[in-house]
């Protein structure tokens, strides 16, 4: 199996600023932030993109998007967006599943 750097932050190898974590997600703070909130929420099983997930995947998938309601009731968010992005085309840079989670300013749309 590929490493890379969420692995590195499943595996505990790397710190990560860690909001939430079950068994099979976790959700950390983006060390890039693009919003004054940005949490990422990634599955524990490594999946690179939506594209190679599965039908076994749908109840995995449909976790990671109630975690990240779970996350933003915490923290009283109620409006947000959540992004996944698929391929190095569509801006995705780590290959790993993850849901983008943003909110605390206005977003355009369509998105840039
Ligand atoms: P994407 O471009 O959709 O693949 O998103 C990858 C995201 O991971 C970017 O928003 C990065 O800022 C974020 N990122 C990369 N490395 C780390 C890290 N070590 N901890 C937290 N976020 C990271």
């Amino acid at each position: 199996m590929t490493s890379n750097i969420f692995q590195d932050i499943i595996d505990k190898k790397i710190p990560a600023d860690i909001i939430y974590e079950d068994d099979l997600s976790i959700a950390f703070n983006d060390i890039s932030p693009q919003a004054p909130t940005h949490i990422l929420i990634i599955p524990k099983k490594k999946i690179a993109k939506i594209s190679d997930a599965d039908n076994e995947d749908e109840n995995l998938l449909g976790h990671l998007l109630l975690v990240g309601k779970k996350v933003m009731s915490d923290i009283g968010i109620t409006d947000y967006r959540v992004v996944i992005n698929n391929g190095s085309e569509a801006g995705q840079t780590v290959f790993h599943i993850h849901l983008h989670i943003l909110a605390g300013r206005t977003f355009g749309w369509p998105p840039g």
